[in-house]
């Protein structure tokens, strides 16, 4: 018997998010002399989806296409190649016109919300843009959604009249999370949203970032380079290595059990709180040391030439990322 005949079984989730073979290449070099020109591969064939009401946390270090990916789950990068669906659609390569009545269930919050904010117009009138453009809101009712928003994310009605620089930095953030709710999307990837603030307003940020998930029924993407930010407030985490996923799980698989040798050896670069300074110090230069660069990728596992374990095999056969337990996937010819 089919699903179809019998209504009462239960329907799989279907994926809000699904990435295939996401690609995105860059060309750098001298572009008036082909000669010059070579190929960056940012991210390097992506894939995972991500299930309504979940976070995955995408980590990695600096340079390793974080941002690329983040941009391409949000069309704000086109893909070089890959599938991309969104919410059962496939957008992956929709021209912008035929993207933007989609847009509004697809926002991104980034690092820097001052450089997103224009700094002449008040927060009011930044709050009530999307309104305006998408028309979800008679100019009578903007004032009372501008509120709503402020509200949402815990800051007085009296915001709409400040301006940008009137605003510290986690006021700012919160006026860029505003930004993205307004048009009440499905999905939220934000960009490293608290590596720019201090430590003690990173907390209240993503509580807030909780919290509104609950609220508003969120899914996000959430990428940081801070684990335990990751930690806190991921049910996924994938790590990314040179613009691929060298690890995907659960988040309580990651943290305790992880199979990538890359993954065991950023865990062990948490700074702890008590002791251990010089050792994790030194730890963190081995994880930094002899960045290899997308432009130019070893040729065998992307991991191998900085990685404790690597083999022959690990030289000439890139690994496939593949399951190593039952909640977690891994490229890794020797996982833990
Ligand atoms: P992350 O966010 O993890 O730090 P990015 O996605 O910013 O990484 O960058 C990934 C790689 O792509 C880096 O090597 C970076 O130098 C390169 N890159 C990013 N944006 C561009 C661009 N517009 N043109 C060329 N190279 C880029
Ligand atoms: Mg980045």
């Amino acid at each position: 018997m089919s699903a179809a005949d019998n209504p009462s079984a239960p329907v799989p989730p279907r994926p809000l998010l699904r990435a295939s073979g996401i690609t995105k290449r860059y060309t750098i070099g001298n572009s008036l002399f082909a000669a010059r020109r070579r190929i960056l591969t940012a991210v390097d064939n992506v894939s995972f989806d991500v299930m309504p009401g979940e976070t995955l946390g995408l980590v990695g270090e600096s340079g390793c296409g974080k941002s690329t990916l983040g941009r391409c789950l949000t069309r704000l990068h086109n893909l070089s190649d890959g599938r991309l669906e969104f919410d059962g659609r496939d957008i992956g390569d929709l021209s912008l016109s035929r993207l933007r009545p989609l847009r509004a269930g697809l926002q991104m919050v980034f690092q820097d919300p001052y450089a997103s904010l224009n700094p002449r117009r008040r927060i009011g009138d930044l709050l009530a843009e999307p309104l305006r453009v998408h028309a979800l809101a008679k100019s009578s009712e903007i004032e009372t959604h501008v509120g709503e928003l402020l509200e949402s994310v815990e800051l007085p009605a009296d915001f709409a009249r400040r301006y940008p620089h009137e605003l510290s930095g986690g006021q700012r953030q919160r006026i860029g999370i505003a930004r993205a709710l307004a048009l009440k999307p499905k999905l939220i990837v934000a960009d490293e949203p608290v590596s720019a603030l201090d430590v003690s307003v990173q907390a209240q940020i993503v509580n807030l970032f909780c919290d509104l998930r609950d609220r508003f029924n969120l899914t996000y993407v959430f990428i940081a380079h801070d684990l335990a930010v990751v930690r806190q407030i991921s049910t996924r985490v994938a790590v990314m290595v040179l613009g691929s996923i060298v690890e995907l799980g659960e988040v309580d698989e990651i943290f305790e059990n992880p199979r990538h040798p890359y993954t065991a050896m950023l865990l062990e670069a948490i700074p702890e709180p008590h002791a251990r300074g010089r050792k994790t110090r030194d730890r963190r230069a081995t994880v930094a040391r002899e960045l290899p660069s997308p432009a130019k990728p070893p040729s065998g596992c992307r991991f191998e030439p900085r990685c404790p374990k690597a083999q022959d095999l690990c030289r000439t056969t890139r690994p496939l990322l593949e399951a190593k337990g039952a909640n977690t996937l891994a490229a890794c010819h020797f996982p833990s």
